[in-house]
């Protein structure tokens, strides 16, 4: 652990290891230039502690860059609860009420909410003991607390318009062939979102009955998992797992959009130049997919109005319009083009501090 924390280019790592749940806690805040940072909390079984410290310096430095190319007053942090196995219970409530204490006691240095392995009743359990949980209702009592997957699903479809303008030169999305991976919390709402827009859905899930229902309710289709990369279509959604963009997948690619929720989709960097080299147009996932992370932000701004909410996450698609309007112009992919925008924004405000 030493020697991560000694090579990492961020600021500060809280670690704490919780005896009575075996659990390694990890708080890493990569970088406060444009304010306090602000990341999820992942609970994940991992080989080893360092590798769940690793988890979260990587996801807070991906927070820097999503908050910076929103241009959103947001640092980049993340908190991994490295547990030993499973945990339930009292035993998982003992635990997030113990790392909610440890939370709060930064006294805002960081702020939390949901992520992979958590949910937002866990969030709504913290909230009681920690003053820095992001997606609250507001009524400041813990509660209520809101489900991030709708946001998101509303960031990825304006983006997917966007998109279909750069890459299929067309104004809406009726008779657009939508490939949705994943039929979760962020898939089922987008593919409801692109059905009203006349898109048409094919819907494919590990869950073969939750794929199922899903396109029986916005009268799309099924596609089997393991089909997905095979299957004609003009935008591939992935909302479900990361590194689906890889040497082995893209060549099977049949699609001229990729434009997904999914956190991490590209195995290495070097595919998004496999994707622009095969001239498909791929929206950079932690542009496209930070409709919720937004949303919450709003909310701890105290913007309580749905439809400013809604409007706002809605913005990411003219982000994305930027992103991808400057990568053509460049010739370079999109996710250059976006690591610029981010760089720019935090090396304005790196020299407006004092
Ligand atoms: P979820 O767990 O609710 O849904 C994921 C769905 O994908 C499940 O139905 C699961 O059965 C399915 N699935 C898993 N592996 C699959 C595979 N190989 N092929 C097809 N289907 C598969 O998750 P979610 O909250 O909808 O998030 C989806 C993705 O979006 C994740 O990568 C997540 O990190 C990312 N993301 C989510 C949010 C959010 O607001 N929930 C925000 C940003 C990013």
């Amino acid at each position: 652990m030493r020697e991560l924390i000694e090579s990492w280019g961020g600021e500060t790592v809280v670690v704490r290891f919780d005896a009575p749940s075996g659990t390694w806690c990890f708080i890493a805040l990569h970088d406060s230039t444009l304010g306090m940072p602000v990341g999820g909390c992942r609970i994940r079984i991992y080989a080893a502690p360092e590798d769940g410290l690793r988890d979260a310096m990587l996801l807070a430095e991906g927070m820097t860059y999503k908050w910076a190319a929103l241009d959103f007053p947001f640092g980049g942090g993340k908190a991994v609860l490295a547990v030993p196995g499973p945990l339930e219970g009292a035993e998982r409530e003992g635990l997030l009420l113990r790392f909610a204490r440890l939370v709060d006691s930064l006294g805002g240095a960081f702020a939390t909410g949901v992520d992979l392995g958590t949910t937002p009743q866990d969030m709504q359990l913290m909230a009681r003991e920690c003053r820095y949980v992001m997606g609250q209702s507001g009524a400041g009592d813990g509660s209520e607390s809101l489900d991030p997957g709708p946001y998101t699903a509303l960031g990825v479809f304006a983006g997917t318009v966007v998109a279909a303008r750069h890459g299929l030169g067309k104004d809406d999305l009726r008779g657009t062939a939508v490939l949705v991976q994943g039929a979760g919390d962020v898939g089922a709402p987008l593919a409801r979102l692109l059905s009203e827009a006349g898109a048409e859905v094919i819907v494919a899930d590990v869950d073969d009955g939750r794929a199922r229902s899903l396109a029986d309710e916005v009268g799309g289709a099924v596609v089997a998992a393991n089909e997905v990369y095979e299957t004609e279509c003009d935008v591939f959604a992935p909302c479900a797992v990361g590194a689906i963009l890889n040497p082995e997948t893209i060549p099977r690619l049949r699609c001229r959009i990729v434009a997904g929720s999914a956190n991490n989709q590209l195995a290495a960097r070097d595919d998004a130049v496999r994707l622009h080299d095969r001239g498909i147009l791929w929206a950079p996932d932690y542009i496209i997919n930070a409709g919720g992370a937004l949303a919450f932000g709003l909310i701890h701004q105290l913007v309580r109005s749905e439809s400013i909410l809604r409007e706002r996450v809605r913005q990411i698609g003219d982000t994305l319009d930027h992103i991808l309007a400057s990568a053509v112009a460049a010739g370079e992919s999109p996710l250059l083009a976006a690591q610029r925008r981010a760089e720019a924004i935090l090396s304005k405000g790196r020299t407006s501090e004092p």
